[in-house]
């Protein structure tokens, strides 16, 4: 399977908004800030593309900006247009500014320089690098663009797969040469830079390997988030979309909404009172130091039980292993099974084996709650 990092981003960010995405093909309006960000992108190309004989001047970069940008703005909010348009004109100068005479001598080896990263199994990733970079010391920079404001940690930086990918592929158009990816974040005109670990690649093909795994056996589960909220697809989302009801449709729905919030909170109230006088007659007994009372043709009666809470599973196979018993107390169970999964050491083709060998089963949970307060009310599954 050929997956662009987009898209294999997009899948570990929501299986379900990649299928809506990608294999539904169901198009949905690009947010702003996308368009915003092409735009820059296509003017720095312009003033960094190594193929022409000299920097271009300033006037020639912002025009590929109002080039790019007068092609997608009427995608655009009319009232957020001239903000963005003055914004990347801004920006481009401050950045032209400082950077059209090359600093410590970099030269610019390629920009939107493609790439198709093989993986095990006949799998590729694709992607395009924003620029390439070769600094004095014979080292390469790959530098990608960011225009949000907001700048990650320097561990979220060493963690970025993106970049991962990205080095990936620079290591092997440039075999021999000592790679760095950069985070360029353009409004603060600030480079996070990272060398990630061997270790830390070979796990990022293993996730992609893994995310292709999960698409080509149809896995599109949904992972709602906060980032919802964003979501292009929340009315195509069967868990955002509204309903849409057949004719004659014999269910009223507000009705049975206010019973189950109703009965919910009747019951609660009723768990409530229990629940105070069972400490009032467990006051009483301990007081009274007895376990049983009987008043007004009523009865309560205590027994105290011992009751295990957990076990020593070192300790238990210590005992039971040298005995032969130990196979018997151990069972695959769903959680042992997600941790093997997650664990390092085990082959990628491995897992994708054991998560082919699983059957699985639909689970319908539904919670009621008030859409007044923020209570859960009842939950139950089936
Ligand atoms: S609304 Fe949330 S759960 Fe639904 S597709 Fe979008 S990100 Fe996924």
């Amino acid at each position: 399977m050929r997956i662009s990092y987009t898209q294999y981003a997009c899948y570990r960010h929501c299986p379900h908004q990649y299928k809506l995405q990608y294999v539904d093909r169901i198009a949905a309006p690009v947010p702003a800030e996308m368009h915003f960000g092409a735009a820059i992108h296509d003017a720095l190309n312009r003033m960094y593309d190594p193929r022409q004989w000299e920097m271009p001047s300033l006037e020639q970069v912002i025009e590929a900006f109002i080039r790019s940008w007068r092609g997608r703005e009427a995608q655009v909010a009319e009232e957020r247009r001239q903000l963005y348009f003055e914004q990347g004109v801004e920006l481009l100068r401050q950045h032209y500014e400082k950077h059209a005479k090359p600093e410590d001598s970099r030269r610019t080896a390629a920009t939107e320089l493609r790439f198709s990263l093989d993986l095990p199994g006949g799998h590729s990733v694709q992607g395009r690098m924003d620029r390439v970079d070769v600094l004095p010391d014979n080292k390469l920079e790959v530098v990608d663009y960011k225009t949000s404001r907001k700048m990650p940690s320097q561990d979220m930086v060493d963690k970025n797969d993106q970049l991962a990918v990205y080095r990936l592929a620079a290591d092997k158009l440039y075999p021999g040469f000592e790679v760095t990816t950069t985070l360029f974040y353009l409004v603060h005109d600030h480079r996070m830079r990272t060398v990630q670990p061997p270790e830390f690649l070979e796990q990022t093909k293993d996730d992609i390997l893994d995310a292709v795994t999960s698409i080509e056996l149809e896995e599109f589960e949904p992972n709602p988030g906060g980032y919802c909220d964003w979501c292009a697809y929340q009315p195509q989302c069967f868990l955002f979309r509204t309903p849409v009801e057949p004719e004659h449709l014999d269910i009223d729905i507000g009705a049975a909404l206010h019973e189950c919030v109703e009965a919910g909170l009747a019951e609660k109230e009723a768990k409530d009172r229990k629940e105070a006088a069972q400490q009032l007659i467990h006051s009483y007994l301990d007081q009274c130091q007895a376990e049983r009372v009987e008043r007004g043709g009523y009865l309560a009666e205590r027994r105290r039980y011992k009751r295990v809470t957990s076990w020593d599973i070192a300790r238990l196979r210590e005992m039971l292993e040298p005995l032969g018993r130990w196979e018997e107390v151990t069972q695959v169970s769903s959680s042992a099974m997600r941790g093997l999964l997650r664990s390092r050491d085990l082959p990628g083709e491995m897992k994708r084996a054991i998560e082919a060998a699983a059957e699985y089963a639909e689970t319908k949970m539904l919670r009621v709650k008030s859409s007044v307060g923020d209570e859960d009310l009842e939950e139950t599954g089936e």
